[in-house]
């Protein structure tokens, strides 16, 4: 069939990103999709899940919006590429970076453009440092991030990246990263003191950590953060790859906390993975150092740095988050996700702590809800495979000695399908829970 034969030559000829390979050798492909629509996908044999995961946390609108296959249809046709080095430049890409700033965190002024996340955060690094050398001070190069940070794969921000599978994946890393224990604003502040504020470029943080396993700072965390990152001149950068673009309830995660952010990476949700782009986005003073202090040439650039298709892709998918007012659903519906995550718990007797913040959220699996104690293997994976089977998509992080599984369904999601996802992750849970 031909089921079998794409199997075998998914198995043959392609190696997956970020996955158990031997699993993927023994059991070939879960799913061939095909198709998508709205909060569902639909695979090769015709079987329909609810994609709990927006797939990797980026599919904000939804699957299926024929608006956005038109527009980028258009916009290949009309003019699918061009560069936009030294003076070139582009009508989506100009717009783009105007909308950003309009929408952004304290409007931060300008936009550099990448193709996701990891590129973002390798360019904020290398700017935060170059804005030093403009400024005279060579030795801010250090860059700090948090214990269970998640930034992306590039050798940066593989070195930038607080879970220590991803780092040990590769046995040479990229100078002058450093990390601090996660929600400690005090262990920030010792550490900039220990290896000197003059070494310092900037300090990078999730507003909510995803792939960690949906961590929620404290309330005051990031306003310590930020007072820190003043007091000792240190730039303040948010990953808002995940959190960004309504994902939290609002347009960006960092907006819960009430500061601004010197630096901020963006990808993902700004075009619903419909195209691939991501970017940093510049305070006025950054910008101005480059543009007032700069004699020499920005020697940083991808091919695709505002992509026109990209960028038209990306106006159309904003234009959809605000006219449809997703961001406003993501926190109605976000409070619905944690009542209903927290009825999981009441009745599932290996639940533990249940946390979330707009769309996102964390259910912790435990063996025993009183003392908190985990299973010595981990449980998650098991009811990953069974809410598959049940038609629910959502992942499991077994970083850390964690056991928990976590959820971010599109924005556009209705109470109706929510209750559904919440109603097959109860009955996949208790499935597992009847075996243990
Ligand atoms: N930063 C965060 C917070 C992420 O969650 C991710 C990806 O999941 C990245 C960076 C890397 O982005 P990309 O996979 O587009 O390179």
């Amino acid at each position: 069939s031909l089921v079998d034969e794409l199997s075998a030559w998914d198995k043959k000829h392609f190696l997956h990103p970020t996955s158990p390979i031997q699993q993927q050798q023994d059991l070939g492909p879960a799913f061939i999709f095909t198709e998508g629509k709205g909060v569902y996908l639909h695979d090769l044999l015709g079987k329909k899940v609810i994609d709990g995961m927006s797939s990797l946390w980026n599919v904000n609108i939804g699957h299926g919006r024929e608006e956005l296959g038109l527009i980028a249809s258009d916009q290949m046709t009309k003019l699918a590429f061009t560069s936009n080095f030294a003076t070139f430049s582009n009508e989506p890409a100009i717009r783009l970076a105007k909308k950003l700033s309009d929408i952004s965190p304290g409007n931060l002024q300008a936009t550099f453009f990448t193709s996701g996340g990891s590129e973002a955060n390798d360019t904020a690094y290398k700017l935060a440092r170059h804005y030093w050398m403009l400024k005279g001070q060579n030795n801010r190069k250090k860059i700090i991030s948090r214990t269970k940070s998640y930034h992306g794969v590039a050798i940066g921000s593989t070195s930038a990246t607080g879970l220590k599978p991803f780092r040990d994946f590769t046995n040479s890393l990229a100078p002058d990263f450093l990390h601090v224990d996660n929600f400690s604003s005090q262990a920030l502040r010792d550490l900039i003191e220990k290896e000197g504020p003059e070494t310092i470029a900037a300090f990078i943080a999730e507003p909510v950590q995803g792939a960690g396993g949906v961590h929620i700072a404290p309330e005051n965390y990031f306003k310590e953060v930020k007072e820190i990152c003043e007091e000792y001149g240190v730039l303040f950068i948010t990953d808002e790859v995940i959190t960004g673009f309504g994902r939290t309830g609002k347009y960006f995660g960092i907006e819960h906390y009430g500061v601004t952010p010197d630096l901020m990476c963006f990808a993902k949700g700004v075009t619903s993975g419909y195209a691939q782009l991501g970017g940093v986005m510049l305070s006025s003073d950054i910008y101005q150092a480059f543009t007032e202090m700069s004699k020499g040439t920005l020697l940083h650039g991808y091919t695709y740095s505002g992509h026109p298709v990209a960028c038209a892709v990306a106006l159309k998918n904003i234009e959809i988050i605000e006219s449809e007012h997703l961001i406003a659903n993501a926190n109605q519906l976000g409070n619905e996700l944690l009542k209903g995550l927290q009825n999981v718990q009441n009745k599932c007797g290996i639940v533990g702590e249940v946390r979330g913040l707009g769309l996102m959220g964390a259910v912790e699996i435990v063996k025993n809800k009183s003392s908190q104690e985990r299973y010595t293997n981990p449980v998650a994976p098991l009811i990953v495979s069974a809410a598959a089977k049940n038609g629910l998509i959502c992942r499991s992080v077994v970083f850390d000695g964690q056991d928990t599984l976590v959820f971010a369904p599109p924005l556009s999601i209705n109470k109706e399908e929510l209750y559904s996802l919440v109603q097959i992750l109860t009955e996949s849970i208790l499935s597992i829970e009847g075996t243990y």
